[in-house]
């Protein structure tokens, strides 16, 4: 066989003819953080361009980010105060609600369903006296957590705490108070990775004790990683995802193959925060690595890709 493939290289017009993955400007969502307690906004270390910032503050950013078509995002709410259960979620109804108010239909707004920015030992669950999870408990507060999101106002739920019986219990108490419209987007893959760093720092989750190997996936174990994308699909997920995404690149088509659903990908802090810091150092140009990044993943199969540079899409020039 002649098989050469350098004749199609030619000039950037054969080139971009020959281009077999692409992608739209609404498949990269952008995460946002919202602090009860930021009076205006503080810079995530590692993490160029992004905050944690006051209502106020986050609602100019969005009006800047829609200038740059930037319109679908995943929310990260931090609250004041933190306690040991029956969590007081005012501020995460009126942080929504205002979002929601003042950009109706014009964004598309995710929020992240967890318990480890409320909890007083930063853990994503409820434990019994002897240290044992407290599954039941766990899945009302999380249960509640997404009504009261989605009494807000919300456009879809996040579960990301890895709880069995969470998409489940979430999707009954939506459906039971008629908002059977209201999509879940399940983080159903997720490992207790190291890459998470920077994140824990701006959500307050860091845990204060142990670890989350307890209830989050084993990185050696590709089966457990399988089933529990599987396990999300079978109790109601509409849209499934691996994380840390650059990490989990071989898990995508399999997940797809065994669910026929769409599965994203979370380029997480610590794999973002990689470019950052790299380019700070002037190894790498952090544009065009950024991008290559994302190809990657779409290229893996990645429907959907959560990334910290999803405002920065504009100036990548990838949507011409
Ligand atoms: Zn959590």
């Amino acid at each position: 066989m002649n098989n050469n493939i350098l004749r199609l290289k030619k000039n950037e017009i054969i080139r971009n003819m020959c281009v077999d993955t692409n992608f739209l400007q609404d498949q990269l969502i952008q995460p946002i953080f919202i602090s009860q307690k930021v009076k205006d906004s503080n810079e995530i270390p590692g993490l160029q361009d992004n905050y944690v910032m006051s209502l106020d503050r986050a609602k100019k950013q969005i009006e800047k980010d829609l200038k740059s078509n930037c319109k679908n995002y995943l929310l990260f709410l931090v609250p004041e105060k933190k306690s040991q259960g029956n969590f007081n979620l005012d501020f995460h109804f009126s942080a929504i609600k205002s979002l929601k108010d003042s950009f109706s239909n014009n964004i598309f707004l995710w929020a992240d369903v967890c318990l480890c920015s409320l909890t007083d030992h930063g853990h994503c669950c409820l434990y019994n006296n002897n240290n044992e999870i407290n599954l039941d408990q766990t899945l009302l507060e999380l249960s509640n957590m997404a009504l009261t999101y989605v009494n807000a106002g919300i456009d879809g739920v996040s579960p990301s705490d890895m709880m069995d019986g969470r998409t489940k219990a979430i999707r009954n108490i939506l459906d039971k108070n008629n908002h059977n419209f209201v999509p879940i987007m399940s983080y159903s893959t997720k490992f207790a990775s190291n890459f998470y760093g920077p994140f824990r720092h701006a959500a307050e989750s860091a845990p204060k004790f142990g670890n989350r190997k307890q209830y989050q996936l084993d990185y050696r174990n590709k089966n457990d990683a399988l089933r529990a994308s599987l396990r999300c699909a079978n109790e109601g997920a509409d849209l499934l995802m691996v994380k840390p995404g650059l990490y989990s690149l071989d898990l995508i088509d399999d997940i797809k193959k065994q669910t026929n659903m769409m599965v994203g990908a979370y380029q997480v802090s610590g794999e973002y925060s990689g470019l950052t810091l790299a380019a700070e150092k002037d190894l790498l140009n952090f544009n065009e690595a950024l991008k290559e990044s994302w190809y990657v993943m779409k290229r893996a199969g990645a429907q959907f890709i959560i990334t910290y540079g999803a405002r920065k899409a504009k100036e990548l020039e990838l949507f011409a």
